[in-house]
């Protein structure tokens, strides 16, 4: 690029990123993803880094990005806010460490703070003799908002510190994911403003002209900065951060003292994925020099301290093109969209699909092929279509009225939302998902059938359902084209293998509605032969705990079926023989009670379960309210984390054994 072009471009960038600014910090309604915003600003950055000479003092890159609205009385700071310089990958973290340590060569590996960057509203409060004064907006960096009526009803931020001190702190407004949510729920349907996201509802919510809306919003504060004009008040970081724990501010728990930049980059790769499971949002993570001797010697550029730097996650949410919608009937019959896109890289991985629920959402959410299309990812697996970019020739996408697979007629069932092809039988697209699933390790765990090699057998009709899985011979396999000699070999004995599963598994595996493996194990672990279920009433089904009047109606329903009988006997014709896992009760010490465990146990948890079900107690594989203990093993999960919240009784093994002996009091 020439030079005439290179200016012509940082005009352009400077306005977009001007305009974009307006957007995000005066109006809380920006028009495009952060992610683009960045990539505008480095564009900006590299260019004015290539031809110096162009930049000028007014540039965004010289300058905090805020401004004062104008709304709100201005307030002067007393010490200056700044922005952070930030990457999004960890070459740029180790150069920032590197120029840092030229400046200590006799040092060993400097201490740091790495911390979590909360992505909210930054907000400086001045405090008095322990008491709050002034609380105001970042603004840009010089002046800010004068907004303390509105951050006197947040609850987090202390109106009195406990101690007198005299302090700014300054720390992040956040509005919890789980609040958000709620909050642009309750505006839909009340037909007011939605927030793109929970920072531009943090900062919508604290910056409105009346203090009692704000007080209605789940606002909270966490605070990651202290400055005292007191030098002896804390020499570090870390001091100030526990300095402002002891006042009576929340601090972030997930914030270490490290040596070098390996744990920080650890700590990056490691948030990365585990942020999702947080009820707030990040975007990234801030290392800090920890020493503030060391802070004050590096100073700042205009925009930036050169003591700190941000490490952003790669984007959550991403515009890609909408290409086709593929619709994939399961193996129950619903009909579900999925949105096959411009392939584009989404947080660290390329995404071609997105999902689409089900045909209300393309409905809500008005979109065709061909439109723009905003994609999220959260803490699923799969990213999600959230929204499109405004293109109204293209209308609604049609919802189908036949199956793709067989072409019946679609149907809708009463009080569900998903469309289904009533073709139980004769669908083949859910044929092969039952034949598919029974095989899946949820199911009979044979290894080697998966979609294409279920596809290959029932398409050259050598099987027509899953019973026909086990008149297979290596022969037929061998007929199946890409099937060498050895895998034909083992597909076959994995199937023989899988003859005498668990009646739980055997249940799970039939694909029946409503019945999944929680329920499936209900049902086995009260009758002890196949022939008992077959002929159970529902009276029998709904007197077990867990079961309802729909799954009991779906399991009469199934076992009276013609054709289901058919693929029943053919399984006790071809030896698949269930095994009962009905337990003798030896006592009623557990009657009433439901059990989780979790963890590594001295034995496999089937040994413990049983143990329960003799004592006449119940388990369960998900820890709520109704749960009387938790059994936790050696590393617990998830598990142990929400029965720690539920208040649940958590016993270890030995607690266990103890209350089965009956020391234990509750
Ligand atoms: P920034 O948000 O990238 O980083 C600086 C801010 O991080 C600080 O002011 C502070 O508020 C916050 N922060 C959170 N946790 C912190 C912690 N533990 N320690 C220190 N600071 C912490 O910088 P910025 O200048 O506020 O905003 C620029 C960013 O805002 C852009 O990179 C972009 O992501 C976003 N933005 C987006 C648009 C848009 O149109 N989408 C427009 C403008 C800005």
């Amino acid at each position: 690029m020439d030079y005439s072009e290179a200016k012509q471009r940082i005009e352009e960038l400077r306005n977009l990123i001007k305009d974009n600014n307006e957007a995000y910090y005066v109006l809380d309604t920006p028009v495009i993803t952060d992610f683009e915003y960045d990539e505008l600003f480095r564009e900006l950055k590299k260019l004015e880094s290539d031809f110096p000479d162009l930049i000028t003092p007014d540039s965004p890159t010289q300058k905090v990005g805020g401004s004062a609205s104008g709304e709100f009385k201005e307030f002067k700071h007393k010490y200056r806010l700044y922005s952070l310089d930030n990457s999004n990958n960890y070459e740029d973290l180790y150069r920032w460490y590197e120029r840092v340590k030229k400046e200590y060569p006799n040092e060993d590996d400097l201490e740091l703070v790495v911390e979590l960057k909360i992505d909210g509203l930054s907000c400086a409060l001045s405090y008095e003799n322990g008491i709050l004064k002034t609380g105001a907006t970042r603004g840009n960096g010089i002046i800010g908002e004068n907004i303390t009526e509105n951050i006197k009803m947040i609850n987090d931020i202390p109106q009195k510190l406990l101690m007198p001190l005299n302090l700014e702190v300054r720390g992040e407004v956040y509005m919890p994911v789980s609040s958000f949510e709620r909050l642009n729920l309750e505006n839909m349907e009340k037909g007011q403003k939605e927030f793109a996201n929970p920072r531009n509802a943090a900062a919508g919510s604290l910056r409105q002209l009346d203090a009692a809306i704000t007080k209605q919003r789940d606002l909270h504060f966490f605070a990651y900065t202290a400055i005292s004009e007191d030098k002896e008040l804390f020499k570090t970081h870390f001091e100030a951060l526990e300095l402002l724990k002891k006042s009576g501010f929340n601090v972030n728990p997930n914030c270490s003292l490290v040596k070098g930049i390996e744990p920080v980059i650890e700590k990056c790769k490691y948030w990365e994925t585990e942020r999702f499971k947080l009820d707030y949002a990040t975007d990234g993570l801030v290392v800090k020099i920890n020493d503030i001797s060391k802070q004050n010697e590096l100073g700042y550029t205009s925009r930036a301290p050169k003591w700190a730097t941000a490490f952003k996650f790669p984007p959550e949410e991403v515009w890609t093109k909408l290409n086709g919608i593929e619709l994939s009937v399961g193996k129950t019959g619903i009909v579900t969209p999925v949105a096959l896109l411009e392939p584009v890289i989404l947080a660290g991985s390329c995404v071609k699909r997105a999902s689409l629920h089900n045909f209300d959402e393309i409905q809500r959410l008005e979109i065709n092929i061909g439109n723009e299309v905003l994609i999220k990812k959260a803490a699923e697996i799969i990213p999600k279509v959230i929204k499109k970019r405004d293109n109204e020739e293209l209308g609604i996408y049609k919802t189908p009225e036949k199956c793709p697979s067989c072409g019946t007629e679609l149907i809708k069932p009463e009080g569900e939302v998903a469309l289904c092809c009533p073709n139980l039988y004769g669908c083949p697209a859910q044929i092969k998902g039952k034949i598919e699933y029974w095989a899946s390790k949820e199911a009979m765990d044979i290894d080697g059938i998966g979609e294409s090699v279920v596809e290959k057998l029932y398409d050259t009709g050598l099987i027509k359902d899953f019973a026909d899985l086990y008149k297979l011979t290596v022969e037929d396999f061998m007929t199946l084209d890409l099937i060498k000699e050895k895998s034909a070999d083992n597909l076959y004995t994995a199937i023989q293998a899988s003859k005498n599963p668990t009646m739980t598994k055997f249940l799970t595996a039939l694909s029946i509605k409503h019945i999944g493996k929680e329920t499936a194990d209900l049902i086995a672990s009260e009758f002890s032969t196949l022939e008992q279920i077959e002929h159970a009433t529902e009276e029998e089904l709904i007197k077990i705990d867990g079961i309802g009047t729909k799954a009991a109606a779906s399991i009469i329903e199934f076992f009276n079926n013609e054709r289901n009988k058919e693929i029943l006997s053919k399984l006790k014709e071809y030896g698949v023989n269930p095994k009962g896992s009905a337990v003798e009760k030896i006592s009623d010490i557990f009657e009433g009670k439901t059990f989780v465990i979790t963890g590594t146990l001295s034995a496999p948890r089937s040994v413990f379960e049983e143990k329960i079900k003799k004592l006449g107690g119940k388990t369960s594989s998900s820890v709520s309210k109704k749960t009387s203990y938790v059994l936790a093993g050696e590393n617990p999960g998830s598990k142990f984390d929400k029965a720690s919240s539920l208040g649940v009784i958590i016993l270890n093994e030995e607690d266990f054994n103890s209350l089965i002996e009956g020391n234990i009091n509750e």
